[in-house]
Formats: C-alpha cells, sequence, structure tokens
C-alpha cells in the first residue's frame, strides 16, 4: 500500500488521485457507513478518522492510507457516528458553561468546532453565548451575519434598514429606488424613467396601443395608408356607379331651366333655389340621416343608384308640376312612386330646417317604398312619414304631439287603436291628424319604448307582418291590444 504525506506532495494532486480511486473502489455500503473530510476548496474525502487534537485530523483512506490534516484547512468534519459527536459537543459545552468566571473565547472556540462538525444549530447558540459574554465580540457578529453599522452590531435585516435599504424581490436595494419602483418606474442604463421611456429609448414606437420597431411601426403606417385609399376609391366607385348623369338629364329635362343637381353620396337633389348652400347642405343632412332608415327597420339598403329629391323653390310650381304628372300635390311634399325615377317631391319651406323636416316624411316613404315593402295602410306609412320629421327628441315635436295628447285625454278625435290599425286608409278623410300623429307615436312606443322590450319583434312584424292586421300584430308582440294601447297612452302622456 502506498503511504501519503500530504506535506510532501502537492494537496491538490494527492486528493485528484483519491478522490478518482475512492469513487471507483469503495462500495456503496461503505460510503454511508465512511467518516468523511471536506476542504475549503471544496474538496472531499472519505474514510476513517482515527484521531482529532485541537489543530490536527488524522485520516486514513483505503487507497491513499493515513495522513494527517490541517484543521485549518477543512470546512467539515464528518463523523459517521453522529452521536458520538453529539456527545463530544455536549461534554464541551458543559464545561465551557462551568467556566467562572465566563469565557468568552471557549464559547467562540466550541462554536467553530460545532460549525466544523456540521452542528450548525449548536454552533450559533454557542455563538450567541459568546456576545453574551462579550458584546463586541466580532468573530461571532460576522458568523452570525450581523454587520456593524455607526459602531453598532445589528442583525442583517437591520443591518441593511438602518443603512436605509429595502427589500425589493429578495434584494436589497436604496429605499429611493424602491420608490421608483412603487411608481411603477424602471431602470435602464443607470437611468430612471418611466415603462413608455424605457421602450422609447429601445427604440420602440407605440402604434395605437401596441410597441412595434420603428420598422413595424412604418409597415403597419404604410398599410393603415393604403387601405383608408383603398376604403376611398371603393366610396367613390359606389358613389360614381350610384350617380347615373343619364338620370340627371332626364330629371333636368323634366324640369324647367334654372334646376340643378347636387349629388351627395345617398341622394341627389335637384332644385331651383339657387342658394348653392343650402344645395349642398341639404343633401348631406339626408345622406347623414340614410342610415336611421336602415336602423329603424333593421334592414341595411344600400341604393344602387342616388335617390332623387326634388325641391321646388316655389309652392305653385310645385303644385303644378305633380298635377302634370298625374299625381296630386300634399300638402307640404309627395313621394312619387309612379315616376320612373320615384323622387321624393317638395318645394322650399321657410329655411332649410322646415324643408328638412318635409325632406326627411317624404325620404322615408321613398325609402320604405323601396327597401321595406309598398303594401300596408296609412298607420304605417304616414305614421312612419312622419316618425322621420322631427330634428329633436319626439316628446319635444310640439306639433304633432300637441294634438295627438289632446286626443289621448280624452278628446273627440282620438281614433282606437283597433281602428287605426285595420282601418286607417279608410279613416284618413276628416282624420288625417291622428292617423299621422297617433301612427307615428305607435311607431315611436313599440321602436324605443318599454325598455327596447318590442323592438326586435316590432321591427320584424314591420318587414314581413301582416301590417293592418291587429290579431298578427298582437301575435307578434305577444300582447293583447287594449294593454297595448294602455301602454301607449301612458308612454305619450308622461311629462
Ligand atoms: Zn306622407
Amino acid at each position: 500500500m502506498y503511504t501519503a504525506n500530504p506535506r510532501s506532495r502537492p494537496l491538490r494532486a494527492l486528493l485528484a488521485g483519491a478522490l478518482a480511486l475512492s469513487a471507483l473502489a469503495l462500495p456503496a455500503a461503505r460510503l454511508a457507513s465512511a467518516d468523511a473530510v471536506e476542504f475549503k476548496n471544496g474538496s472531499r474525502l472519505e474514510g476513517r478518522i482515527i484521531s482529532e487534537s485541537d489543530d490536527e485530523v488524522k485520516f486514513t483512506t483505503a487507497d491513499a492510507g493515513t495522513m494527517t490534516l490541517r484543521k485549518r484547512d477543512l470546512k467539515l468534519i464528518e463523523r459517521a457516528d453522529k452521536d458520538a459527536v453529539k456527545a463530544d459537543f455536549a461534554r464541551q459545552a458543559a464545561a465551557a458553561a462551568a467556566l467562572q468566571p465566563p469565557k468568552a473565547d471557549a464559547h467562540a472556540r466550541l462554536a467553530e468546532w460545532a460549525a466544523l462538525h456540521g452542528l450548525r444549530d449548536e454552533a450559533e447558540a454557542e455563538w450567541e453565548k459568546t456576545i453574551a459574554v462579550q458584546p463586541d465580540h466580532a468573530a461571532a457578529h460576522a458568523a452570525l451575519g450581523h454587520e456593524k453599522v455607526g459602531g453598532k452590531w445589528l442583525p442583517a435585516d437591520e443591518a441593511k434598514r438602518a443603512q436605509g435599504l429595502v427589500k425589493r424581490d429578495g434584494k436589497w436595494i436604496p429605499k429611493a429606488d424602491a420608490e421608483k419602483l412603487d411608481r411603477g418606474l424602471v431602470l435602464v442604463d443607470g437611468k430612471w424613467m418611466t415603462p413608455d421611456e424605457a421602450k422609447t429609448a429601445k427604440g420602440l414606437v407605440k402604434v395605437g396601443d401596441r410597441w412595434v420597431t420603428a420598422a413595424e411601426a412604418a409597415e403597419a403606417e404604410k398599410k393603415a395608408k393604403a387601405d383608408a385609399e383603398r376604403k376611398k376609391k371603393e366610396e367613390e366607385a359606389a358613389r360614381n356607379a350610384r350617380h347615373d348623369a343619364k338620370e340627371d338629364e332626364a330629371l333636368l329635362k323634366e324640369l324647367a331651366a334654372g334646376f340643378k343637381i347636387t349629388p351627395g353620396e345617398f341622394y341627389r337633389l335637384a332644385t331651383d333655389v339657387e342658394d348653392a348652400k343650402f344645395a349642398t347642405d341639404l343633401v348631406t343632412s339626408m345622406d347623414r340621416f340614410f342610415p336611421t332608415y336602415n336602423d329603424t327597420f333593421g334592414v341595411k339598403a344600400s341604393p344602387k343608384k342616388l335617390l332623387p329629391i326634388l325641391v321646388f323653390k316655389a309652392k305653385p310650381a310645385y303644385e303644378a308640376w305633380c298635377r302634370a304628372k298625374g299625381s296630386p300635390p300634399g300638402g307640404y311634399g309627395t313621394y312619387l312612386n309612379g315616376h320612373p325615377q320615384k323622387p321624393a317631391v317638395l318645394y322650399f319651406d321657410t329655411d332649410l330646417r322646415a324643408t328638412l323636416y318635409t325632406a326627411r316624411h317624404e325620404g322615408g316613404h321613398q325609402f320604405m317604398h323601396q327597401f321595406v315593402r309598398d303594401d300596408g295602410g296609412a298607420w304605417f306609412h304616414e305614421g312612419f312619414g312622419t316618425y322621420f320629421e322631427p330634428d329633436v327628441e319626439w316628446r319635444k315635436y310640439p306639433h304633432v304631439m300637441d294634438p295627438v295628447r289632446a286626443a289621448l285625454r280624452g278628446g273627440k278625435a282620438f281614433l282606437p287603436l283597433a281602428d287605426l290599425i285595420s282601418k286607417s286608409s279608410s279613416l284618413m278623410a276628416g282624420n288625417q291628424e291622428m292617423v299621422y300623429g297617433e301612427g307615428a307615436t305607435i311607431h315611436w312606443y313599440l321602436l324605443t319604448g318599454a325598455g327596447g322590450k318590442y323592438k326586435t319583434a316590432y321591427q320584424e312584424f314591420l318587414r314581413k307582418g301582416s301590417i293592418d292586421s291587429v290579431p298578427a300584430l298582437e301575435k307578434a308582440l305577444g300582447v293583447k291590444l287594449p294593454d297595448l294601447e294602455k301602454e301607449w297612452k301612458e308612454f305619450v302622456l308622461a311629462k
């Protein structure tokens, strides 16, 4: 057997050899019951402790033989017989405790011994006893992880706090930094900034609510621009397709000199009112109103041709033209569904606003006839024509609401709902105001009242139901007519 003397050979070479051999040669069972030493450099030897003095350990391994190791090179001495180590400690602890007067170094030495022999809790207790005897014992404080702040030894956490540090995510950082973190700031290259500034510093750009690279932003901008241009072209194309110059010419041929055409998105106006602003404003207003017709009936109509509106500067000329076309002129306007272009026809009434009441009314007939249905009685058609008139909340449309309210309060003009729905066209003579007003307010109630509970069913009834049938309406809405009449009256009379 080769006998090594660690003092005569470099320790590292010896240990490397010993480790390699022992790992190969020792069966697992013997490893478990072996003593072991661990060096401060991390190396480990397994074998048997022969003896131990204050400074040295005599240690033998099967392969490297017996050697004398200096305790100051060791981090851990691991005896297989743990009970013996504990008993050894207990004996030494009793001796240290018995000293009179107490000696700090005796406890300190025992603490070191306990630590070296793997008795962590016992070591800590002896370090505490060391400090109890000698409060400024530096080694004991260091071993316990204490730090000296302003001449005072403090436990590690207290020391950090005393230094103005706070703990964040397991790390001690200056309090000022923690406050910045709490405010949501981030540290980038030694500079505090907001998350947005940090992203900007990294060269990112915000597009909508997303951060992207400058290249991605440029790409997105390019795409958005292209999309917008495409959409604009599509809209223009749709408008151009709708605007048929031949129809303009045909219409102008039927009208006196002085009429001009102003095309919009959905409508085109033919008028002899010379004010160009009036013409543009009327067309624009009607274009903006067009979606309301769609929304009212729950449809998505998109006219293939611009819908014509004729506005005569003078009422007599309007009346004469209607008669010439074989249609009796309405009081304010009319919808000429017998004409090839099916125009809404009216005359300029006081100002743009008043003229628009009629334009929306006749535009309503035009829309319903072309995109909803062309049957049904006056309560349906004139009710809606009237319903589309106001540019204010319905309750504030006195010219219709005042007579309707008076009738609902027991005025003799009142038409029971059953009559209104089933006989409205034959009732028109002598009852026009009530047919218009009651029709408009029943539409108003069923589309917007009662928390909207009738809206969808009523829209479907308007599109496909038997429009003048009371039983069909009751079935569609799931309500009996007397109850509906009561609800409608209360709704209209409220306020
Ligand atoms: Zn009408």
